[in-house]
């Protein structure tokens, strides 16, 4: 999973990454699915850790295009944890008391707090993408947020905030293809926003934005994974395994017990 992690310094180019690679399970979703049922346990075991520590703050932050699939992996990747421990927060179109903000107000207010897992769908990086490509402040505003946003997270970071964040990449062949559901599907349609067709007309600017995000603000303390999307079961695969692998590195482990634990008799 390390080959779509985006190395700092690295200058992303999506149309050299691929969208549809399963890896080692070369289209074998059966073994995919298995190994993801293991990993969402092994994810439910080190949450629990997470929140009975009360020290480690966990922020994965997803971005992707119309129909990218992120709610789908967080329902499949979170399935198993304790919702106590857990928090989904989606950003959306900026309230007026947000636009009166600096545009990491509403952000900050949402990290995670000690024993915490906070999920982010979509996040500060829509003021370097939506806000971008629609003109929405001028660029020399918007261009200066990739540092602002590098100090921002870096600051998260040595406050004890382990950050991971991950873009699911899928193709516009792909994004055609589930919109077409969308439509299709009756099940499906309130999914279906005719605005999303504006955004797919702007997919070259999109891509420009991405690549400028992913290439800028990639860091040791707060890396970009780039997800090949087209596979849902390889997508939630993915993400659960690099999730598991960085909860893992911090070796967490239960609070010591209160002292003198074992001379207490319960009458
Ligand atoms: P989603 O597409 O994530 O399921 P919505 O359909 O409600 O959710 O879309 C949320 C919208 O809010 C998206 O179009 C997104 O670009 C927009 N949005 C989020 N953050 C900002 C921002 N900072 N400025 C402008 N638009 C934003």
């Amino acid at each position: 999973m390390d080959s779509y992690l985006v190395k700092p310094g690295e200058k992303i180019k999506l149309t050299d990454m691929s969208t549809s690679e399963t890896n080692q399970f070369s289209g074998n979703k059966k073994a995919g699915l298995e190994q993801l049922s293991k990993l969402n346990e092994k994810l439910s075991n080190l949450q629990e850790l997470l929140y009975a520590q009360q020290k480690h703050k966990i922020l994965v932050v997803f971005q992707a295009r119309d129909a990218g699939g992120k709610d789908g992996t967080i329902r499949s990747v979170f399935s198993g944890v304790n919702p106590q421990g857990v928090r989904i927060t989606s950003f959306k179109v900026p309230s007026d008391a947000e636009l009166a903000h600096d545009y990491l107000w509403r952000i900050h207010q949402q990290v995670p707090g000690k024993g915490e897992l906070v999920v982010f769908n979509r996040s500060h990086y829509e003021d370097v993408l939506v806000v971008r490509v629609h003109k929405l402040v001028e660029k020399e505003i918007w261009s200066k947020r990739y540092s602002q946003i590098n100090q921002f997270e870096k600051m998260l970071s040595e406050n004890g905030t382990t950050i991971l964040k991950f873009f699911l990449n899928v193709s516009k062949e792909e994004q055609k293809t589930r919109f077409q559901e969308r439509l299709d599907d009756p099940s499906k349609n309130w999914k279906f926003n005719p605005g999303d067709l504006k955004e797919r007309a702007l997919w070259d600017e999109y891509s420009a934005a991405y690549e400028d995000a992913l290439t800028q603000t990639s860091t040791e303390h707060a890396p970009w994974y780039v997800i090949p999307a087209d596979h849902n079961w390889y997508r939630n695969l993915s993400v659960a395994s690099i999730l598991v692998d960085t909860l893992e590195s911090l070796k967490m482990s239960y609070p010591a017990p209160a002292p003198d634990l074992g001379k207490i008799v319960i009458e």
